[in-house]
């Protein structure tokens, strides 16, 4: 007997749901300097790894024990300090769903990682974007003004590649209301320590770091994150058991630790082609913001044409709509220098045309 109150198909997804975008970007292209990957390729060590025999009949580590072992020896912290998932992504949206109720609000620089606010709508929770400052640093006392439950903070920032200073990340942790979100998924880049080590004694801050971007991994879904004991414990019943895999745990330990130095030098080289690619975008009149990661936003008003003349080349970079304060621009990873060379030419050639 049918119900009477049975609701249509079209009415089965949370109404919400209606307006959440999924995410399509990236390309297929030849050559990907679209998201920010390592273009050098993966880690040696951590790719070895991953021929050798694994158990996979059986379930992996419940919460990616090996991994936090791993990440509490490099920061000093013990394991219990640690949290590991399914990409940094999926540690951001644990914290989120874990720290904030459906109506609660998240406030996040504007703009950002792109994942943010959708993750944040994802499990009810209301995005609140805030402006960067004039310098496109994070606008501190904008933020904390929201009195948001979360405050995300992105430092470096994607997809501006600009930093905040550490006095400013210390004055939003000193006068939080809530819990503040420190996404470094491009701290190696920047030569400074970051907040990873320190997260868990500030009691009311979480740390995410990924193995997607200097170290190589983005296939592998790997990102982690430090806070306090009591912290990670929430994080974890957010999480769930199982979601690392077997081989890409395995690969994260080789890399944060046998090729340690591999991924170092590779980002003095991402570091070097990024300053010499920031000047010869200048030679051809285009002007990126001053960066403190592994890619270039170039704010222009032809970011479309160019993106779509460099991927008739076989190459992706990322065009950004409108973005706030900016308006439209292009995002470019740095990668090595024979590639940077036939990216830059097919933008002068672009430039030209379009001029
Ligand atoms: C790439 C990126 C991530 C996502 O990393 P995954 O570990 O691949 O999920 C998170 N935050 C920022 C700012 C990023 O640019």
């Amino acid at each position: 007997m049918t119900q009477p109150n049975r609701i249509t198909p079209s009415e089965l997804p949370r109404a919400d749901f209606a307006s959440i975008p999924r995410y399509s970007a990236g390309a297929d292209a030849e050559i990907d300097l679209s998201d920010n990957t390592n273009q050098w390729g993966a880690p040696p060590a951590a790719a070895a790894v991953l021929r050798q025999a694994l158990e996979i009949s059986r379930y992996p580590d419940m919460y990616g024990d090996s991994l936090k072992r791993t990440v509490a020896k490099m920061t000093g912290l013990g394991p219990e300090r640690v949290v590991t998932g399914n990409g940094s992504d999926d540690v951001l949206d644990c914290v989120i769903r874990a720290f904030a109720a459906p109506g609660d609000t998240v406030a996040h620089p504007d703009p950002t990682f792109v994942m943010v606010p959708v993750f944040s709508r994802i499990n009810g929770i209301t995005p609140v974007p805030v402006p960067l400052a004039a310098d496109f640093s994070m606008d501190a006392d904008a933020l904390l003004a929201t009195n948001a439950r979360i405050i995300y903070l992105c430092s470096p920032n994607n997809p501006t590649a600009t930093p905040t200073s550490v006095d400013t990340i210390r004055h939003v942790i000193a006068n939080a209301r809530g819990l503040v979100l420190i996404d470094e998924a491009y701290a190696e880049f920047t030569g400074l320590e970051g907040f990873l080590a320190e997260a868990p004694a500030l009691e009311r801050v979480v740390v995410c770091r990924t193995l997607s971007k200097a170290y190589g991994l983005a296939g592998l879904r790997v990102g982690y994150a430090t806070a306090s004991a009591k912290i990670i414990e929430i994080i974890e019943k957010s999480r769930g058991p199982f979601k690392l895999n077997m081989m890409a745990e395995r690969a994260a330990v080789e890399a944060l630790t046998t090729d340690a130095e591999w991924v170092a030098a590779r980002v003095r080289d991402a570091v070097a082609s990024r300053d010499r690619l920031a000047g010869a975008l200048s030679a051809i009149g285009l002007t990126p913001l001053p960066s403190v990661a592994n890619f270039l936003l170039v704010p222009t008003s032809k970011a479309f044409a160019l993106a779509a003349a460099v991927r008739e080349k076989g190459i992706a970079i990322r065009p950004f709509r409108g973005l706030t304060g900016i308006g439209d621009a292009f995002r470019i990873t740095a990668g090595p220098w024979p590639v940077m060379e036939r990216v830059l030419a097919a933008l002068a050639d672009a430039q030209r045309s379009a001029a």
